[in-house]
């Protein structure tokens, strides 16, 4: 029997998302369940189960040698835990042990959702044969993930990348994780359409004021929402430039919501980085949109479950 799939599991606040996924990263059968994100652990942990539930009952189970989580964090892979910071009944909750009991005791790889999305975009995305990248999701909040030499580089907990808590404002705004004017606080959509509102923009009739709405008011030219998206270009820029800094990225990678604004983000985000990577060994670097889409999650689960293996190197993973 070919031992070739691994289980793949994306969980968010909102859904959780299962998967088999095959070697070259197609996915070969799905299950998907709300997150009961305000219930206790228990009750979570019982829609991870059921999801897990539609896998195994397939004919394919029997070819699957790991389990690849990509979580919400914070996570502690070095304790195989997670405290998502959307889902209150899980602090400290011990998912590998709890997936590895439903799994049948195969190997459990955890990572973070932001480090899931850059295995991704490195397998088979915007940063396919770049050795040294900086993959971001600018959304709701804004996280990321390395690949450093070629590989994922999730950290001892798999956390590694975790950008928009890097403070590019000294005295800047308080963010929810307890610091200051990290780019997170700046650069979200939820701060973006904020900035916009304090500045004076107002919504269409429809009242919509997220993100997309103020960027497709500074797609019309709305000087206010072209500000707000020059602002968090700025935020992410400085993040980019030092993250380039410090290990010698030659790409960065923007998805999420916030990253389909497209050139509203863009250019100007080129332009500060022109500002910010001024050193020799970071003046080339690019970016670029993501390019994976709603499947990168499991996608990305599936490269972590799939590196694992003994026979990786051959996968091209
Ligand atoms: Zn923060």
């Amino acid at each position: 029997m070919h031992t070739d799939l691994v289980a793949a599991l994306d969980i968010g606040g909102t859904k959780i998302a299962g998967a088999l996924v095959d070697g070259h990263g197609h996915i070969l059968i799905r299950a998907q369940r709300p997150t009961p994100a305000r219930e206790d652990g228990d009750t979570v942990m019982r829609a991870v189960e059921e999801v897990l539930g539609e896998l195994t009952v397939s004919p394919l189970w029997g070819r699957v040698t790991a389990v690849g989580i990509g979580s919400a964090g914070p996570v502690d892979a070095s304790a195989g835990t997670v405290s998502p910071v959307n889902v209150p009944g899980w602090r400290g909750y011990p998912l590998v042990g709890r997936v590895r009991a439903a799994a049948g005791d195969l190997p459990v790889e955890l990572i973070g959702d932001g480090v899931a999305i850059t295995a991704a975009e490195h397998w088979q995305g915007a940063a396919r044969g770049h050795d040294n990248a900086l993959c971001m999701v600018v959304s709701t909040g804004v996280g990321g993930g390395l690949v450093l030499g070629g590989r994922l580089h999730p950290g001892p907990t798999g956390n590694a990348g975790h950008i928009g808590h890097i403070s590019v404002d000294l005295d800047g705004d308080l963010c929810p994780c307890g610091s200051h004017g990290c780019v997170e606080r700046i650069a979200s959509g939820p701060n973006i359409a904020r900035r916009a509102l304090e500045n004076g923009w107002r919504p269409g009739p429809d009242g919509d004021t997220s993100a997309a709405a103020v960027a497709a008011a500074a797609r019309s030219g709305d000087p206010v929402a072209l500000a707000s998206f020059e602002r968090a270009a700025q935020a992410l820029a400085a993040g980019i430039a030092a993250t380039a800094t410090l290990v010698e990225i030659d790409i960065a990678v923007i998805g999420g919501g916030v990253g389909k604004a497209g050139d509203i983000l863009f250019a100007p985000l080129r332009k500060a980085l022109s500002t910010y990577a001024t050193l020799s060994f970071v003046r080339n670097l690019t970016v670029a949109p993501a390019q994976m889409g709603t499947d990168a999650g499991l996608v990305g689960a599936a490269a972590a479950a799939l590196a694992k293996r003994p026979d990786a190197a051959a996968a091209g993973v």
